[in-house]
């Protein structure tokens, strides 16, 4: 899944994950966890995070490379917010072809940033990684998750200044790889303004052609 941040891809990461039965890896959660659990790459992670910043590739690629090669993940995984830079997308590329395998597609979720900026400052999230939007998508009870009834939080990062650092941090180190994933035929589109139902079915329709495309 590759997109700004904001543009829906945690949301329909988690669906696609249901509707696949794979195994999902989401980048920024894993360093979450990683920094709340004080572990060595928690504590190179932290700092960048709090700023907005991306954590540095050698920090990321070596965490993220060694989950997707657990057994696991054997017949495929779904990976959000990885990678995020050209060298991290050329790391995954050679870790899977070692492999013998390869990239099957690459979801690119999109969105305007003014929209990006409006949809964040009201997003509210759950230990568990559901998202809420407190004008769009309110939990039923104020600050609590409908699903596991966790106390709703907002990130860290999520406050305004951040978003705008986390927008520029996108544009210069991310949009990069459309450009990759386009050029190596990869890249899919989906417009992440749409209602979440909407873009799920999108993406479930080109996957399904990807799947009847690969066993022709
Ligand atoms: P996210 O939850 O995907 O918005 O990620 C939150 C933060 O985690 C980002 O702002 C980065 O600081 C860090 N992060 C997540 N994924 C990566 C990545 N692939 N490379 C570097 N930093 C990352």
């Amino acid at each position: 899944m590759l997109g700004p941040p904001g543009a829906g891809k945690g949301t329909q990461a988690l669906r696609l994950r249901e509707d696949l039965r794979l195994p999902y890896i989401p980048a920024g959660d894993m360093l979450r966890e990683a920094v709340s659990e004080g572990t060595d790459l928690g504590r190179l992670a932290k700092e960048h995070m709090e700023e907005g910043n991306l954590v540095p590739d050698d920090v990321v690629i070596g965490a993220i490379l060694e989950r997707c090669e657990a057994a696991d993940c054997r017949d495929g995984f779904v990976l959000d917010g990885f990678p995020r830079t050209i060298p991290q997308a050329e790391a995954l590329e050679s870790a899977l072809d070692d492999l013998g395998r390869k990239v099957t597609a690459v979801l690119l979720v999109e969105a305007p940033d003014e929209v990006v900026v409006k949809r964040i400052s009201g997003r509210r999230i759950c230990k568990n990684g559901h998202v809420y939007h407190l004008e769009t998508d309110p939990p039923t009870r104020p600050d609590r998750c409908d699903h596991d009834d966790l106390p709703l939080t907002q990130r860290e990062d999520d406050r305004p200044e951040k978003v705008r650092r986390r927008l520029q941090v996108y544009h210069d180190q991310t949009t990069p790889l459309i450009e990759y994933y386009d050029e190596r035929g990869l890249l899919r589109r989906f417009d992440g303004t749409r209602d979440p139902d909407e873009v799920q079915d999108h993406i479930r329709a080109t996957l399904s052609t990807i799947r009847l495309e690969e066993r022709l």
